[in-house]
């Protein structure tokens, strides 16, 4: 084949025509897929470490496209934001999550995402409680997940969002602890009932002995400041040993389960009570 510049340049702009094309129609299949309802929440165990009970379920969006077939949320969830549907995708996996969750026994608890984009809206405490209010699911039973990213760009707003969610007893986590670039600083900044670490540490556990030990400090850490420790991604039974060995009370990981769609966790609680 010839290998003149000219045909090499035709090539990349064919396969960019395609990544266009391909952008939009994912575009417009996500904008009919959220205003359809069509994006569904799925359920993932956190069990409490102490007594081997399920703490609650951490609420995770899932989407099936009829034709474009299962979409993860690394790339929907991002693409929402741009095209300016994740408040709309975030309400709607709520708002089903708390009906479904409703069945479980009060003491449940129910963990949902808010993007960092939302953080910036000043009625997303009132948006969340009256979504809540509707549903009949008590504020005291819910947790709110956020990423350090969402405090960064309006930090009044956003203390103000979270005082208002606390002080109806919803409580608030602070996700992927560790991932980003001011960690310590936004511990001291907020009041975080609970802090997740993020699951790169955990994963990293599993042949890394450095990553151990971080997360053994990290745990002490959070136990100094009296707030709640989480471990995502926990895949092994010895990860899990040093976790709660080094304390860490909450643990989440395809260890427990994988998120899951809302009967099998009504299956997974019964299966866990009776035991
Ligand atoms: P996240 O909030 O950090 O959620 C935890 C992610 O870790 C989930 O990925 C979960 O499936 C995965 N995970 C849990 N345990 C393990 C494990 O043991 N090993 C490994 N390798 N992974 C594990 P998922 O569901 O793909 O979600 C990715 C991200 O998308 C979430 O990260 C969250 O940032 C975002 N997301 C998902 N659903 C929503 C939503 O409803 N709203 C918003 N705003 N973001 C969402
Ligand atoms: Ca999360
Ligand atoms: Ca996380
Ligand atoms: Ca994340």
């Amino acid at each position: 084949a010839k290998r003149d510049g000219r045909g090499l340049f035709r090539f990349f702009e064919q396969s960019m025509d395609e990544d266009l094309r391909r952008r939009a129609e994912l575009e417009s299949a996500l904008k009919k897929a959220v205003a359809a309802g069509d994006i569904r929440p799925f359920y993932q165990p956190l069990v409490d470490l102490r007594d081997n009970r399920v703490y609650g379920f951490e609420v995770l969006a899932r989407w099936t496209h009829d034709k474009l077939g299962s979409i993860p949320p690394d790339v929907f969830i991002p693409l929402a934001e741009q095209i300016g549907v994740i408040a709309e995708l975030t309400w709607s996996v709520v708002r089903r999550a708390c009906r479904e969750a409703l069945q479980w026994g009060a003491q449940v608890r129910l963990s949902v995402n808010v993007s960092p984009m939302q953080l910036k809206d000043p009625l997303l405490a009132s948006r969340l409680l009256s979504t809540l209010e509707e549903e009949m699911f008590p504020p005291s039973r819910l947790d709110v997940e956020i990423t350090e990213s969402a405090l960064v760009d309006d930090v009044d707003t956003a203390r103000a969002t979270l005082a208002a969610l606390q002080a109806e007893g919803v409580r608030i986590s602070l996700d992927d602890f560790g991932s980003g670039y001011s960690s310590l600083y936004h511990l001291r900044a907020f009041h975080f009932d609970k802090v997740k670490i993020d699951r790169s540490f955990v994963l990293a556990m599993q042949h890394d002995e450095e990553a151990g030990r971080i997360v053994d400090a990290i745990l002490s850490l959070l136990k100094h400041l009296g707030v709640t420790t989480v471990a995502e991604g926990v895949e092994t039974a010895d990860v899990l040993r040093r976790l709660a060995e080094n304390g860490c009370e909450i643990g989440q990981g395809f260890y427990f389960g994988k998120a899951m769609p809302i009967g099998d966790a009504s299956k997974l609680l019964r299966r866990r009570r009776s035991d």
